[in-house]
């Protein structure tokens, strides 16, 4: 058998069902929502807001990825089905863009659901400041029952710095929200032995477990002609989110309600995940990260710390360093020893004006209110066994 593979249909063979995953991310791609000639395919859209309804009842999260703005755009500002210089598929990206979130939105709201935009670039996603503000605005969506409707933002990012295919945009999506499940929607119902353009008796593997080598070849090797976009970056997508921890599933969407489709038997490839995604995130924060600043906190806060509470203003009694909001920051206890790194919640100057101040006086303080804890938990890594940082 070939490594990384094995024969079983993952949704038949004691994988968790769909229905078991508690936060799902769905990449739909253009072609599922737009037809070149006719526009929005809103009898696909609606079908697929009842998968999502059904998957919300079922207790999961849901965070839609959906393409289609470049799509829907050129067919308003008839621009007709040849190349688009840049600055026209800006502008149809522009033009489709509103007409597909409200698409979204009324398709969703049809089951009572609310819907929120967010449109992101890469740096939104790789610069941590961002990419830990994105982070909160959407997972405030979450808590608040809206589903994030999510694209790149087309009209600004330039070409060296976006990422041009949702596939990888939506695995950094899932890998950023602690997401357990990505489901990437396309014209193909998951990965063949081979490009099935160029052997039509491929075989598909229905189950990977690993994205080894041999897996990448399938989906269309560096040299060939298949490397660009279609496979390739689903592949790529797959090795964002298994390493962080987020199992993938590459689904055919062409037919009405297509994640049902999967959970009744319908063919899909399932890339099983690497790791936990919460270890994921927090060994970034601890492992790859310099701390740009150091908390001495009080006993009280330390126990909390120890117990899995997030670090309140409260009992920090030492801000040293300049750091912004989103930076490493090393938590340390009386001793000087690090006990902990974390994100920063506020930057160096705020943290130093509300240290060893209660959280309901923040406002007083600096003149906002933003958040109640100095590092939240979930952003928090307690590491005991640390070097002692020197003074
Ligand atoms: N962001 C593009 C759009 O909405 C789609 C990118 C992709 O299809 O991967 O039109």
């Amino acid at each position: 058998m070939t490594a990384g593979v094995t024969a079983a249909h993952p949704m038949t063979t004691g994988m968790k069902p769909i229905s078991a995953f508690k936060r799902i991310t769905l990449k739909i791609g253009s072609a599922l929502l737009v037809d070149p000639a006719t526009g929005l395919k809103s009898a696909w859209l609606a079908a697929m807001a009842a998968d999502i309804a059904m998957l919300r009842r079922a207790g999961a999260d849901v965070l839609v990825v959906s393409s289609g703005a470049i799509a829907l755009g050129r067919t308003v500002l008839e621009l007709g089905r040849g190349p688009l210089r840049l600055e026209q598929s800006q502008a149809a990206a522009a033009a489709g863009q509103i007409l597909l979130a409200r698409a979204w939105d009324e398709a969703l709201s049809a089951h009572a659901l609310k819907t929120g935009q967010v449109l992101l670039t890469l740096g939104d996603t790789e610069e941590r400041r961002r990419y830990l503000n994105a982070r909160a605005t959407i997972g405030t969506l979450l808590k608040l029952g809206a589903v994030p409707i999510i694209n790149e933002n087309d009209t600004v990012a330039t070409s060296e710095i976006r990422y041009g295919d949702n596939d990888r945009l939506a695995a950094r999506v899932a890998t950023m929200m602690g997401g357990d499940l990505l489901i990437l929607l396309s014209d193909i119902d998951g990965l063949y032995a081979a490009p099935p353009a160029s052997d039509p008796d491929a075989r598909h593997i229905p189950f990977v477990n690993a994205i080894t080598p041999e897996i990448e070849a399938m989906a269309g090797g560096a040299a060939s002609i298949y490397s660009r976009g279609g496979m390739r970056t689903k592949i790529d997508a797959g090795k964002i989110a298994t390493l962080a921890g987020t199992a993938m599933l590459i689904a055919n969407g062409k037919a009405d309600g297509p994640v049902s489709a999967v959970m009744n038997g319908a063919r899909a490839t399932f890339f099983a995940p690497a790791e936990k995604p919460e270890r994921a995130y927090k060994t970034w924060i601890a492992g790859h990260l310099e701390p740009q600043g150091r908390l001495t906190l009080d006993e009280g806060a330390v126990a909390a710390l120890l117990s899995g509470k997030s670090l309140l203003p409260a009992g920090v009694r030492k801000v040293e360093g300049r750091f912004e909001r989103g930076d490493t920051v090393a938590i340390l206890d009386s001793s000087g020893r690090e006990i902990a790194r974390g994100l920063a919640a506020y930057d160096s100057g705020d943290a130093e004006t509300i240290a060893g101040h209660r959280t309901q006086d923040i406002p007083k303080l600096i003149g906002y209110a933003a958040r109640s804890a100095m590092v939240h938990r979930d952003d928090l890594v307690v590491s005991l066994a640390k070097p002692d940082i020197p003074a």
